[in-house]
């Protein structure tokens, strides 16, 4: 077993002019590829970590070969983070959540714009590559960042302590084409490229596994 990496729910271009063409066929084609061929290397001999889902891959790093789990830190995180990223985004988005997730965004920022002003903050101020994170927690819903290609379902210090529901690659590679030095114009045009039926799809999940052992 070996980890593959997905296609896109959408076209290239699907995201402009917010997210520009080439700049996702670089960003799928040679950097989640790129990290999707490093992790299957890294693991090469090790058919166990192979069967896993990429998130139960990050959640279990501690139990990971010492002498490959950087790597698998590195590019499980790159293959997991991507797989996710890609599928929270498509083409005529601009609108806002709905349903439980509204409720939750409004339960623990206010409102969305409250929340937009967070989460924007955590992805400007991340120093270096990185993650914007929203996720569910026990407590409800809450934001934090990585470096590199950390996620919080790794055992890591400073990250929420909870599911992804929404994330942000804040790596040069994901808007330096159209952006150059300007994260912050990135993350504000990026709002307009969200899927927010497939956020909400995704909260729905986070909040029902996290509520199955009751
Ligand atoms: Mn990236």
């Amino acid at each position: 077993m070996s980890f593959t990496l997905p296609e896109l729910p959408y076209a290239y271009d699907a995201l402009e002019p917010h997210i520009d063409a080439r700049t996702m066929e670089i960003h799928h084609g040679k950097h989640h590829a790129g990290y999707v061929a490093k992790l299957n290397a890294a693991i090469e001999g090790h058919t166990d970590l192979g069967q896993m889902c990429p998130g139960t891959l990050c959640s279990n790093l501690n139990t990971v070969p010492e002498d490959i789990r950087g790597a698998v830190r590195n590019n499980g995180g790159g293959h997991y983070n991507h797989s996710v990223f890609w599928k929270l985004m498509g083409p005529g988005g601009g609108d806002g959540p709905t349903g439980d997730l509204a409720k939750a965004i409004n339960t623990a920022f206010g409102d969305l714009d409250s929340m937009k002003t967070q989460f924007e903050a955590a992805a400007a101020t991340r120093f270096g590559s990185g993650w914007a994170w929203l996720c569910a927690t026990d407590g409800g819903l809450s934001i934090c960042s990585t470096a590199n290609q950390d996620n919080p379902l790794m055992p890591i210090d400073g990250a929420c302590n909870g599911t992804p529901v929404l994330c942000l690659d804040v790596w040069e590679h994901a808007y330096y084409l159209n952006y150059q030095n300007r994260r912050p114009d990135y993350i504000s045009a990026w709002w307009n490229a969200l899927n927010w039926e497939a956020v909400g799809e995704r909260y729905d999940q986070a909040v029902c596994s996290s509520c199955c052992g009751s």
